[in-house]
């Protein structure tokens, strides 16, 4: 009897062992985010340039998406309007801003730029890990929560004119219409698709020791989710201030950054949707989500 027990117990954990103990990769409706991403960096939108009719047609369409979620507005139709001044030429641009109420009025703002870098020499760069790949997963997190309401209030921004200086992070930070006492973190995603060794970089824990704990403990095999470039000392690459979360930084705002290595494709014509790893990202934006969630639960 005692033998067959053990033989029991020792099975069980051969099967649980052999088990990989993949992460859940179905909060999310992939299929969903894959096609908003593959619209996004598609050559209609013209390489989404702040200023230009192709910024406009991406903006028509993430707005459509957002009023069909029944996502709410937080400034009027979505368009948060401001301008800036690039090479001499003002640029009329717009960010897209919606919210879901959570319990608490206390909001994390989730950040995604969704301008890049247009048309040059004849060539769209149709931007599709930078950073249509943040836009669809902030997209498809706006489904998520709409149906899971969170504890805190979550505010979604796509933002313009990140790729001409990180304006519309600037121009959402000097907006009285917008509460910005009740922001307490800022989550930005840009680059978040394309990636050969299957790791996502978490950056901002360095300034915000205290968030850490809470990434710490989850785990997203095969995805892994590595901290660093945060840190200003010589030799590896700070990304403190490379993205909008950096505005935010300044500001005093906590914030965490998710997106991944340089690769070949960076601001170059092949940044397309068919380079995008599929798999990786949908296992990023299912991990950037996670985490999100589990910051939810524990912060106040
Ligand atoms: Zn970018």
């Amino acid at each position: 009897m005692q033998r067959y027990s053990n033989f029991i117990v020792l099975s069980l954990i051969a099967f649980f062992i052999s088990i990989p103990t993949y992460a859940q990769l179905d909060l999310l409706d992939s299929e969903f985010m894959l096609e908003d991403l593959r619209k996004l960096s598609h050559d209609a939108a013209e390489g989404r340039k702040s200023g230009t009719k192709g910024a406009e047609a991406a903006r028509r369409f993430i707005i459509k998406q957002m009023s069909d979620m029944r996502a709410k507005s937080l400034v009027k139709d979505y368009r948060h309007d401001f301008t800036f001044v690039n090479k001499g030429d003002t640029i009329e641009a717009f960010n897209i801003i919606s919210y879901i109420k959570g319990k608490s009025d206390k909001a994390f703002l989730i950040t995604a730029h969704y301008d890049h870098l247009g048309v040059i020499n004849g060539e769209v760069y149709n931007g599709a890990d930078d950073n249509a790949s943040g836009v669809a997963a902030m997209l498809a997190m706006i489904e998520f929560f709409k149906a899971n309401t969170p504890e805190h209030t979550m505010v979604f921004a796509a933002l313009d004119g990140e790729e001409m200086g990180l304006q519309g992070a600037k121009a959402f930070l000097k907006d009285e219409r917008i509460p910005q006492e009740a922001i307490v973190l800022n989550i930005n995603m840009d680059m978040i698709g394309i990636n050969d060794k299957n790791e996502l970089y978490v950056a901002g824990t360095h300034h915000n020791p205290s968030l850490k704990p809470f990434l710490e403990e989850l785990s997203f095999e095969p995805l892994q989710l590595k901290f660093g470039h945060d840190t200003p000392d010589l030799g590896s690459d700070d990304w403190t201030l490379q993205s909008d979360h950096g505005v935010f930084h300044k500001a005093g705002m906590p914030f965490l950054y998710f997106g991944v290595e340089d690769h070949q494709h960076y601001h170059k014509p092949t940044d397309d949707f068919e380079n995008i790893n599929q798999m990786f990202f949908v296992r990023s934006a299912h991990a950037i989500l996670e985490c999100i969630l589990s910051l939810d639960a524990n912060l106040n």
